[in-house]
């Protein structure tokens, strides 16, 4: 078993890294990177606990995969550039099977978007893991929460619910009426989410407030609602469901679509006069409602009020 610094060395300290931007990169004791003229240091951080955020189960590649995805989603929702990460591991032994695993799936993300892991932390418990995800916006083009006004288009990207009904059939160890094949591409979903760091970016100058999905359609958008002093009204029907969530009973895929965590999608805000610009760019988006001046999220199935159950996930 690698003693620390050898697992470091031959994990996570790459001998070549093509970024210019970074100026000293694993093994001092802090990171040096050059932030480019004219652009804001976008910084977020989010951890997962073996058990709480993934199932026992979950292959190491995927936990990985996952670790920096979630951060990158961030980002994404900030309109951000990703550049560098920093990757604080908290592991029960260094084991060569789980690290090998574990790096693969880490470097499969970053190298699909061009980013740099410049430091970190390795220690020893329960395991666990920390990514903080930096990335850079030009002065002024941060997509933040607040700003949505009465009138704008509300829009998600792909589709919403699957993760969580991935989850659900991990932990009821049920098929829920799936295919195999449908269930397969649910737990992807919820292993391999999608951060959508193009969207992000074309977002920019255009949207008017975004946010990635994390804890449920209805409870993050609600997060844009407060924040921008707004309500909103969404049609259940237009709603961008899978071929597997269509698969379920129409309220049940609802429950999934709008309360269901782990999606990473982009919830966004859109005024109509940049309706044209975004669509002629093929994002796959979905405009599934219109910010109102009432306070709230209300839901609407043709017509008519929709009232919901449950409103998302929460730690405490
Ligand atoms: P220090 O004791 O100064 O905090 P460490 O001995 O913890 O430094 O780490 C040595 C170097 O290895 C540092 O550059 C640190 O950022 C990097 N590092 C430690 N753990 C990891 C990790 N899991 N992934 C990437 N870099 C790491
Ligand atoms: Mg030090």
């Amino acid at each position: 078993m690698p003693s620390e610094f050898e697992l470091i060395n031959r994990y996570f300290k790459r001998q070549t890294t093509t970024q210019q931007d970074v100026i000293l990169g694993i093994g001092d004791d802090a990171a040096l990177m050059a932030i480019p003229a004219g652009e804001l240091l976008v910084a977020t951080a989010d951890t997962l606990v073996a058990g709480r955020h993934f199932p026992i189960d979950t292959p190491p590649h995927a936990i990985a995969y996952k670790a920096l995805a979630v951060n990158l989603s961030d980002l994404a929702a900030m309109g951000a550039t990703p550049r560098w990460f920093l990757l604080a591991l908290t592991l029960e032994e260094s084991d060569d099977t789980f690290l090998s695993s574990f790096a693969e799936g880490l470097f499969q993300l970053a190298d699909a978007h061009q980013i740099a892991l410049v430091g970190g932390d390795t220690t020893k418990g329960h395991l666990a893991m920390t990514i903080t995800a930096l990335g850079t916006v030009p002065l002024g083009q941060a997509l933040c929460r607040q700003g949505a006004q009465v009138g704008d288009g509300i829009y998600v990207s792909g589709t919403v619910g699957d993760a969580g009904v991935g989850l659900a059939t991990v932990l009821q160890q049920q098929n829920l009426g799936l295919t195999t094949a449908q269930q397969v591409f649910c737990r992807q979903r919820l292993d391999y989410p999608t951060p959508r760091l193009g969207l992000g970016q074309a977002l920019r100058g255009l949207a008017s407030a975004c946010l990635d999905i994390s804890d449920g359609l209805a409870q993050d958008l609600g997060h844009i609602l407060k924040a921008s002093q707004v309500g909103a009204d969404i049609e259940l029907s237009v709603l961008p469901l899978s071929s597997a969530l269509q698969q379920l009973p129409p309220r049940q895929a609802w429950h999934y679509a709008l309360t269901a965590g782990d999606d990473y999608e982009l919830c966004f805000c859109l005024p109509d006069s940049h309706y044209a610009t975004l669509m002629s760019q093929g994002w796959p988006i979905t405009r599934i409602g219109t910010v109102s001046a009432h306070t709230g999220l209300r839901c609407w199935y043709q017509g008519q009020p929709y009232q919901m159950a449950y409103a998302g996930y929460q730690h405490f």
